[in-house]
C-alpha cells in the first residue's frame, strides 16, 4: 500500500511537488483555498481534504508550502487548523515563512504531540518541477532521517541546517537575501548599460562569461527578462516578504546589514509601485522607468 501524505499549498511549487510524490507512488490528499489548484492535483491522481483539521484527521503526515506567515499560522493553529487533526503526527513546513513563525507553530503543535520540521525550499518553479530543488530542513535529528525519502522526491539537495526548528527558515531567508539582491542589483546594472547604449543580451553573455556572474545573469535575465515574458514564477509579494523577514532577523540578532536594507528598499519601491502578484522579474521595467530607458527594439 502506498504511503499517505497530506499537503496543503498546491500552487506554483506546491502543485508540481504534489505531481513528483505522486510519480513516486505516494497518496497525496490535498487541500488548497484554491479550486482550480486542487482539480489540478485531483486530475494527476490526488484525493481532497476540505479542511486543514479534515486532512489532518486522515493522515499522520502533512507537509504545507503556502504563501505567507499568517495563513501558516492559521492553517496549522487556526479553528480548522491541522493541530486539531486526530491523526498527524508530523507537520513539515516547506513554505519560507522565517523562524518568527516557524518557532511559535511548532511548540503550539508540540503541545498537541505532533513533531514539526522546517523543511523551505529553493530553486523556482523549474527546479519543483524537475524535482531538483533545495530542502533546507531543520528540527529533530531522527525525524528528518525518518521523512529524509519523501524529501528527496521534491528536491535532490535535501540539507540538514540544524537541530533546531528555526536554523532551516533562516537558512532560507540568508539564501532568498542573496538572489534578492542580485535581481536588483542586476536590474540596476543592466538599466545603466542600456542608458550608455549597450546591449542587454550582449550585458548578460558578459557577465556569464565574467565576475559578476549571478542567479539573476545566468536564470532570470535569459529566461524572463531578455525575453520580455516576465514569468520566472516567483512573485513580488512573495520576495519583499523573505527579503523583509531577513532583515527582521538580522535586527533582533544585532548583525549589520547594509546592502541588504538597499535590497529591501528596492523590493518595497517595487512593491509599491506594482502589484504583489506581480512575477519579480518585472522589478527591471521599474528600474527602466526610474533610468528613463527604452528596452531595445520593445
Ligand atoms: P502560490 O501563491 O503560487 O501558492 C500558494 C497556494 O496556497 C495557492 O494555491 C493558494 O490558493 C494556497 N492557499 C492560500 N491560502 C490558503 C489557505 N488558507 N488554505 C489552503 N490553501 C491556501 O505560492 P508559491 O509560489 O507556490 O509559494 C509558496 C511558498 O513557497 C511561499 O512561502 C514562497 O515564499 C515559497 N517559495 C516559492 C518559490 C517560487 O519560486 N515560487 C520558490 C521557493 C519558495
Amino acid at each position: 500500500m502506498a504511503t499517505e501524505i497530506g499537503f496543503i499549498g498546491v500552487g506554483n511549487m506546491g502543485g508540481p511537488m504534489v505531481n513528483n510524490l505522486l510519480a513516486a507512488g505516494y497518496a497525496v490528499v490535498v487541500c488548497d483555498a484554491q479550486q482550480s489548484a486542487v482539480e489540478a492535483c485531483v486530475n494527476a491522481g490526488a484525493t481532497v481534504a476540505a479542511s486543514p483539521k479534515e486532512l489532518a484527521s486522515m493522515v499522520e503526515t502533512v507537509l504545507v508550502c503556502l504563501p505567507t506567515p499568517d495563513i501558516v499560522r492559521e492553517v496549522a493553529l487556526g479553528s480548522k487548523g491541522l493541530v486539531h487533526g486526530s491523526k498527524i503526527k508530523t507537520y513539515i513546513d516547506l513554505s519560507t515563512t522565517g523562524p518568527r513563525t516557524s518557532i511559535p507553530v511548532a511548540e503550539a503543535m508540540s503541545e498537541a504531540g505532533i513533531v514539526s520540521l522546517d523543511a523551505p525550499v529553493s530553486g523556482g518553479v523549474a527546479g519543483a518541477i524537475a524535482g531538483t530543488l533545495a530542502v533546507m530542513v531543520s528540527g529533530p535529528h531522527n525525524d528528518h532521517g525518518h521523512h529524509r525519502p519523501m524529501l528527496e522526491k521534491i528536491g535532490k539537495n535535501v540539507f540538514y541546517v540544524g537541530d533546531k526548528i528555526g536554523m532551516g527558515q533562516l537558512m532560507k531567508l540568508l539564501n532568498n537575501l542573496l538572489s534578492g539582491t542580485a535581481l536588483a542589483v542586476t536590474s540596476e546594472a543592466v538599466a545603466l548599460g542600456i542608458k550608455a547604449g549597450i546591449d542587454p543580451a550582449l550585458m548578460i553573455d558578459v557577465f556569464n562569461a565574467s565576475s559578476g556572474r549571478n542567479t539573476a545573469t545566468e536564470a532570470k535575465f535569459p529566461n524572463a527578462i531578455l525575453t520580455r515574458s516576465f514569468d520566472i514564477g516567483f512573485n513580488t509579494g512573495l520576495m519583499f516578504k523573505d527579503v523583509r523577514l531577513c532583515l527582521e532577523e538580522a535586527e533582533a540578532l544585532g548583525v549589520p546589514m547594509f546592502v541588504g536594507s538597499g535590497t529591501r528598499q528596492a523590493w518595497a519601491y517595487a512593491l509599491g509601485k506594482g502589484e504583489p502578484a506581480d512575477d519579480s522579474t518585472v522589478i527591471m521595467q521599474h528600474y527602466e522607468k526610474l533610468a528613463a530607458v527604452e528596452w531595445p527594439n520593445d
